[in-house]
């Protein structure tokens, strides 16, 4: 017989473990299954300085303090992939268990998109790295491109910069989407290059990366640019193909919540990146999971 659950959060990214944290501080039966290390993109974020109450910390810091704090009120954590959840709320894992919740949190958050061009997948590990955090000090003194506009694409490559010998940040039209602040930074920073109107076409490699093949969105000119690391920051797809075939999401697959974060099928809520909304931030996220723990224990509390 498997356990049953007040209340089962898929996701141990910011969303769900301030879920967990609420849900079970107010007496919920709550688990909290995770198929990583626990943290979420919080893993990958060099500093967080945009989260009220700490001025600034490291983004894996921060998640260790989160996580401590979501299992903190007895919460139960389980290792283990998601495959499916059902209407009823029944969750399959990988392995073939099952776990049993009244209510289910989606808190599984968005995965980092590949640039999909030849060179690329062979190569990660070798030089493509989705993760500069993680991968950086590898680059000591080396050349790199980071691909992409976007804040995660410019935040990173600032950090980066602490490493390498010459950083380029190729975008595809003539300006970033980043916000201002990190435009600023990376136009005053002397070891970053921007290389606009350019779009990767082929990442080249002996065994490891030597370089990347950019070619001239407009007169379709290409020319190599040498060097060692790659970091992709094209923008993120959400995890939410266990919840895909119980139409709740939208066609790019976000989900599809109401006010209380709560999907069309009753008791299936789903907080954080996945979710289809206007700003994905650690302090949006964990907003989004205390709404939920707070509707579950409202519904427990009605049965
Ligand atoms: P994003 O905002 O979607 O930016 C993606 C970037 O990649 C854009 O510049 C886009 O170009 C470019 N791009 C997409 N596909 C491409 C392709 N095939 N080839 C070349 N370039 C391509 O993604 P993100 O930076 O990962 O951010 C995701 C979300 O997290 C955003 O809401 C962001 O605000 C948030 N975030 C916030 C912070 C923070 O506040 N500190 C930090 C990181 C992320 P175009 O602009 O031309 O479309």
């Amino acid at each position: 017989m498997s356990e049953r659950y007040d209340l089962a959060i898929i996701g141990a990214g910011p969303a769900g473990m301030a879920a967990s944290l609420y849900a079970s501080r107010s007496g919920l039966k709550t688990c909290l299954i995770e198929n990583g290390a626990p943290g979420g993109k919080l893993l990958k974020t060099y500093h967080i300085e945009n989260y009220p109450g700490i001025k600034e910390m490291g983004g894996a810091e921060l998640a260790m303090v989160m996580f401590d704090q979501a299992l903190g009120f007895g919460a139960e954590y389980k290792a283990g992939d998601v495959v499916k959840v059902d209407e009823d709320k029944t969750i399959h894992m990988a392995d073939g268990s099952r776990v049993e919740a009244d209510c289910v949190l989606l808190a599984t958050g968005t995965k980092e998109r590949m640039l999909n061009i030849p060179g690329e997948q062979e190569n990660v590990g070798k030089g493509v790295s989705f993760c500069a955090v993680c991968d950086g000090a590898f680059f000591r003194d080396k050349d790199v491109v980071v691909i992409g506009g976007g804040n995660s694409a410019l935040e990173e490559s600032v950090f980066l910069t602490q490493f390498v010998r010459k950083l380029y940040i190729v975008i595809r039209r003539d300006q970033f989407r980043a916000e201002e602040k990190f435009q600023r930074e990376v136009e005053a920073n002397d070891k970053i290059e921007i290389i606009r109107e350019h779009i990767p076409v082929q990442v080249l490699s002996d065994g490891k990366v030597t370089g990347i093949v950019l070619q001239n969105v407009k007169t379709g000119e290409q020319q190599t640019i040498p060097c060692a690391g790659i970091f992709p920051y094209v923008g993120s797809d959400p995890l939410s193909g266990s919840v895909r075939d119980l139409g709740v999401c939208n066609e790019h697959g976000y989900v599809l919540v109401d006010r209380a974060m709560e999907t069309k099928v009753d008791g299936l809520f789903a907080a954080g990146d996945v979710v289809d909304k206007e700003l994905r931030q650690v302090v949006t996220a964990v907003g989004e999971g205390a709404l939920v723990a707070q509707q579950v224990f409202r519904k427990v509390k009605e049965k």
